[in-house]
């Protein structure tokens, strides 16, 4: 750990990201002992394309929990409440799944799911994109959100069905920099994996693009 790093966290002790337990200050992963044994930790290694009556182009994803309780809640508080710091633990977590279940040395970039600029404006940041960035440096691939750029605005994904979500994110992603991602494997990451209209509209461009796989990374996922 870098002495700067180490003086903040003496100032500002790491707290667990779910219930708020202070830890020791050279803790990596901010999970206290008895979180840790509580949480939902999604048993499926590599969940497979969602949509199997129609064309997929996202060609599978990995969620470290299922998306409930407590992971809820604090994921909730990562995107509403202005934790944004609780990627640096949602990133290791990533990184250790992905070193346990796959070949990472088969994919070149890490990207993130982008945020409409009005979005990330009143945020104050993309959740996913602080994500990637950590990922990237601890599985040592390029990050490459820029690459992916939203269109429009859509609408909250959260009150609608599968059809409508679909057609509300259709169009909404566009590859900036389509030689970046020509005969490539990328990571995709975002928070949540709900339906996955949003991860196979991004994976869609990538692969219209030329990307030869995306795989998507999340926190946690309702699907199993
Ligand atoms: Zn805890």
């Amino acid at each position: 750990m870098k002495l700067f790093e180490s003086v903040l966290n003496l100032i500002y002790p790491p707290k667990c990201i779910f219930c708020g337990q202070i830890l020791d200050y050279s803790a990596v992963i901010h999970i206290c002992g008895s979180c840790f044994t509580k949480l939902p930790f999604s048993d499926s290694a590599i969940i497979r394309p969602w949509q199997e009556d129609e064309e997929n182009y996202c060609d599978g994803a990995l969620s470290v929990f299922e998306y409930t309780g407590m992971v809820k809640e604090s994921l909730i508080r990562f995107k509403f409440y202005n934790k944004p710091g609780y990627y640096r633990t949602y990133a290791r977590l990533i990184a250790d799944k992905l070193n346990k279940l796959t070949n990472i040395k088969e994919y070149d970039m890490v990207m993130s799911v982008p945020l409409h600029k009005h979005k990330e404006f009143i945020r104050g940041y993309n959740q996913a994109y602080l994500i990637s960035k950590a990922l990237s440096r601890l599985i040592k691939l390029r990050e490459c959100s820029k690459v992916l750029k939203r269109e429009r605005y859509t609408e909250s994904q959260s009150l609608l069905d599968r059809q409508k979500r679909n057609q509300n994110v259709r169009g909404a992603f566009s590859v900036k920099l389509p030689k970046k991602v020509n005969g490539k494997s990328i990571l995709l990451v975002d928070d949540i994996l709900t339906t996955g209209s949003t991860l196979e509209e991004c994976s869609r461009v990538l692969k219209q693009a030329g990307a030869v796989k995306v795989f998507a990374v999340v926190v946690a996922t309702g699907r199993k």
